[in-house]
């Protein structure tokens, strides 16, 4: 796609609302959405109105019981038919999404494709959900444990995977039978809104998708307040989550899926150039803004320095650039100037601490970058639990790494924070492998490999990182409430 076929896509979506099967523009006051890599202008969101957020989830409402009444293979279908219109347009949804959020073109079309997956996973689990019938503690009685879909859902997604973190809440919905209303991040809507499209689509019946855009405080909280939303699906940072919890004036569902400060411990007995590859790319993907990048290590002393001098030369080699021109490169641009500051405080808080800077440390030099958010990815050593990088989300390119001496130590570093997301582990003994993985107090550890999440498994996180879970069975279970219908029916009785 031309600069100027990417800019026509998103002029399609330019400060409309979808609400009732219908795109129509916005009445509130436009806010602009950037190019991070460019600072360019490249469309505007109309903040929602009150009335539009009541059109919005009145129309989730009436969709409601229609909608589950469906048949689950009905719902399916949809869901088999919206995966497969993902997937066909993949390439151009990529360009959206790295336009608004920065990342590379090339990874922006895995992120697609990976919501097209999720698509025919939900699908084919529609179609599971079942009931049981439980024993019983009377002769003549019969109790049905039946699983019904909960209702209207608001979805209030972050814009570090503009695509994915939308898609496992809009999958999960039609899988179960509930509807829901959308607020994605400020920065990154386009790329909910050309989800829409693609619902439209797909013939999901009017009132069953609906997005909202605006701020978070405004159409976020009033999805959060209205009491004929049943359940708020949040994914983003833990401080806003706290607050939706405990601003909710009615008893409402909730999935909170929040922020991480993940670790990773590199044994003695580990292979250390994986796990200098794994650190690579699990610290440094999509420039850090991820929930379970890899933000600290410890590393086994008799290691250390080997490991310190990998993961400095893989991160030089890293390549940074503007991820529409440089489809392929490994970073593109932060997706606004906050997560660089943060970094930049991050970084200068634990150098001011003694830590060691093995790489980075700055942006890239050249005329390309002048206007934006870019940041080299950046290794620091020796670093404490002083430092800011070691106990706070940075949500940028910077790792600090430290050594330990005694595994029973390491896990505990590993375990004093307040988040308990994603860990990592390299090694390859097996004791020390069924140690770590026990424990490490964090909702997914994964060990030789830093791939915490998969489709078929549940993914969330303990303390500060959240409660419920995406993925898998249980992520679905999340949509639906239990009723236990006890029938007498005399037999035996
Ligand atoms: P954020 O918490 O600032 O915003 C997330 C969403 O909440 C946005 O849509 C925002 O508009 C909305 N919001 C803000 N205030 C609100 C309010 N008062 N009421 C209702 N909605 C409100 O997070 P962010 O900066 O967009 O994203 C980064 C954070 O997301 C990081 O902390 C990251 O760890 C977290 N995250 C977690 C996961 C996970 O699976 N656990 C995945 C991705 C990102």
């Amino acid at each position: 796609m031309t600069e100027q076929s990417i800019l026509e896509a998103i002029g399609r979506l330019d400060g409309m609302l979808f609400i009732n099967g219908a795109f129509r523009p916005g009445a509130g006051d436009p806010l602009p959405v950037e190019n991070p890599a460019t600072g360019q202008v490249i469309g505007h969101i109309a903040a929602a109105t009150d009335a539009e957020i009541e059109a919005a989830v009145q129309a989730a409402r009436r969709a409601f019981r229609p909608w589950a009444a469906e048949l689950p293979k009905t719902r399916a279908a949809a869901l088999h038919r919206l995966g497969d219109l993902i997937a066909a347009d993949a390439p151009s949804m990529a360009q959206i999404m790295t336009a608004e959020q920065g990342k590379p073109v090339n990874e922006a079309r895995g992120e697609i494709l990976k919501l097209a997956e999720a698509c025919h996973f939900y699908a084919e689990e529609a179609t599971r959900v079942h009931g049981e019938i439980v024993p019983n503690d009377q002769p003549g009685f019969q109790s049905l444990v039946v699983r019904e879909p909960i209702g209207v859902v608001g979805a209030i997604t972050p814009w570090n995977y503009p695509a994915e973190l939308v898609g496992w809440k809009l999958c999960a919905s039609l899988a179960s039978g509930c509807t829901i209303v959308i607020k994605p991040a400020e920065i990154t809507p386009f790329t909910a809104l050309a989800i829409a499209e693609k619902c439209l689509e797909a013939g999901i019946p009017a009132g069953v998708v609906n997005v909202l855009t605006g701020k978070g405080s405004q159409v976020g909280q009033a999805l959060v307040e209205h009491p004929q939303v049943d359940k708020i699906a949040f994914t983003g940072s833990s401080a806003v989550g706290l607050h939706i919890q405990q601003s909710c004036p009615q008893v409402k569902r909730m999935s909170l899926e929040l922020g991480g400060n993940c670790p990773m411990i590199v044994t003695a007995s580990a292979d250390v150039a994986a796990a200098v590859k794994g650190a690579a790319r699990r610290s440094f993907r999509n420039c850090g803004q991820i929930c379970i990048a890899i933000n600290r290590i410890y590393v086994h002393r008799s290691v250390y320095e080997e490991f310190l001098a990998g993961l400095g030369q893989a991160a030089d080699a890293l390549s940074v650039h503007d991820g529409l021109t440089h489809p392929a490169a490994d970073l593109g641009a932060m997706a606004s100037a906050e997560p660089l500051a943060k970094t930049r405080t991050h970084l200068e808080d634990a150098l001011a601490r003694g830590a060691r800077l093995i790489a980075g440390g700055k942006a890239p030099e050249g005329a390309e970058y002048a206007k934006g958010h870019f940041f080299r990815p950046t290794v620091v050593a020796d670093c404490t639990h002083e430092m800011l990088v070691m106990t706070e989300e940075t949500f940028g390119p910077l790792v600090g790494v430290a050594v330990y001496d005694d595994l029973t130590e390491a896990v505990e570093l590993a375990n004093d924070t307040p988040y308990g997301l994603a860990s990592y582990v390299y090694a390859r003994d097996l004791t020390e492998i069924h140690a770590l993985s026990a424990g490490l107090d964090y909702g997914n550890v994964a060990i030789n490999n830093v791939d915490a999440g998969i489709m078929n498994a549940p993914y969330g996180g303990r303390k500060q990182s959240g409660v419920g879970y995406e993925h898998g069975r249980e992520g679905l279970l999340e949509y639906f409430n239990f009723k236990h219908v006890r029938l007498h029916h005399g037999v035996g009785a």
